[in-house]
């Protein structure tokens, strides 16, 4: 097969983004402007939520949700092992106490009766990860949330496009937490969006993401003048930002269906491979945004990863590791909290055992059947020299 290149991921970005980029520069508004509200309005429909309030990254995002939410110092946040450290950073700047908790090991879910069983008197909240976009079962963490009177917060940096029974991610809990990064299902090259139905947790976001200011700037009587009732910070989105957003939210379902498209091409053959297994997706009333495909090593291929990662960049193929190590093992973690190295077992098998394989709207099914063709090969390369190895 000719060699071709393939990236894990490509922000897709066309001549109406770059136009709607040069209609901004070409006033003078780049902050405060109608563009941010327009594109709030707009991914508020797109999910269903209330409020949709743009931010400048999903990290700022969770940490005006904490901050809303009045979580802070002596308080607990059930946090998953298994997910971006920015997931427990925004515990950590309130000065909560991140809880780790380990992942379900077949869809790499935060697994919900672990967390139940590491609540205490001081949790407060959950924090959830729909984990490369694949839907927690909300229903059951209702149902926990209700007992233990927790608040619920979706981080959904990779869950544009994720379901669950039908309501999309950000919607199901009390606030949901969006990342525009570069590679995720849509960009406005960084940035971030606060999605709630609560009026006062809204409310408190908008202030606290510009200064505090009690007074947006079209509502000051006098230009300039404000008071500030809490502390605030400036996380806001600039109209650049949010003119790319807007354009790329209409591509949304153009992009979504692309990633079905291949992910379940690159499954139905993947899934023929011998020492291999997947990570689940989507099924039955869980739709998942279908980030990427996640291929588990068994035990005997897993040591052997990085030289099948290897052979797939000289085939031309990208790969990624998602999450190279479960948070509570990186060094700040380990260091603050001191988790036993054996805690996470489910989440330490999906980082030491994956390889992330694209699947972004960037690639076509010719593409997945180049990639499982490439893995097949790898694996059998990598088997037979360790079988000589071994011979030897
Ligand atoms: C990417 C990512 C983040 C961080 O998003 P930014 O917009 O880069 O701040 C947080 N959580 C998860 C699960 C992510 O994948």
């Amino acid at each position: 097969m000719e060699r071709r290149t393939i990236p894990f991921g490509k922000p897709i970005i066309g001549a109406e983004e770059r136009a709607a980029v040069n209609a901004v520069l070409a006033g003078t508004t780049f902050v405060h402007g109608p563009r941010v509200e327009e594109f709030e309005g707009a991914f508020a429909a797109f999910v269903g939520a209330k409020h949709a309030i743009a931010v400048s990254s999903c990290t700022t995002a969770l940490h005006l949700a904490y901050l809303a939410l009045g979580i802070g110092s002596g308080d607990e946040v059930i946090v998953p092992a298994q997910t971006h450290v920015a997931t427990a950073f925004a515990v950590e700047y309130v000065g909560a106490r991140p809880v780790f908790v380990d992942a379900e090991s077949q869809t790499g879910n935060l697994d919900l009766d672990a967390a139940e069983r590491a609540i205490t008197p001081r949790t407060r909240a959950f924090s959830l990860v729909h984990y490369l976009g694949m839907p927690v079962d909300m229903d059951r963490v209702h149902a926990i949330a209700d007992r233990h009177e927790l608040a619920v917060v979706e981080d959904c940096a990779l869950a544009i496009g994720t379901r669950f029974r039908g309501r999309h991610a950000g919607t199901c809990g009390d606030i949901g937490c969006f990342s525009f990064y570069p590679v995720k299902h849509m960009t406005t090259a960084e940035g971030g969006m606060v999605t709630t139905d609560d009026d006062v947790l809204a409310a408190r976001i908008r202030q606290q993401r510009a200064f505090g200011l009690d007074k947006t700037v079209t509502e000051r009587a006098v230009p300039g003048i404000y008071n500030v009732t809490m502390l605030g910070y400036n996380y806001r989105m600039n109209e650049l930002e949010a003119a790319i957003g807007a354009v790329q939210l209409t591509r949304v379902p153009g992009f979504l269906a692309a990633r079905q498209r291949n992910d379940a091409a690159l499954r139905a053959t993947l899934v023929r491979i011998p020492g291999v297994s997947l990570l689940e997706t989507s099924h039955g009333n869980f739709e998942s945004s279908r980030y990427c495909c996640v291929v588990l090593l068994s035990d005997a291929l897993a040591p052997r990863r990085f030289e099948i990662v290897a052979a797939l960049k000289e085939r031309g193929v990208g790969t990624s590791v998602y999450y190279p190590h479960p948070v509570p093992h990186l060094t700040y973690f380990r260091e603050k909290y001191g988790h036993h190295l054996n805690a996470f077992p489910n989440a330490v098998r999906i980082s030491n055992h994956g390889i992330a394989l694209p699947v972004g709207p960037h690639l076509t099914t010719d593409d997945m059947a180049y990639i499982a063709a490439a893995m097949e090969e790898a694996i059998v390369t990598v088997s037979a020299s360790h079988a000589a190895t071994v011979a030897v």
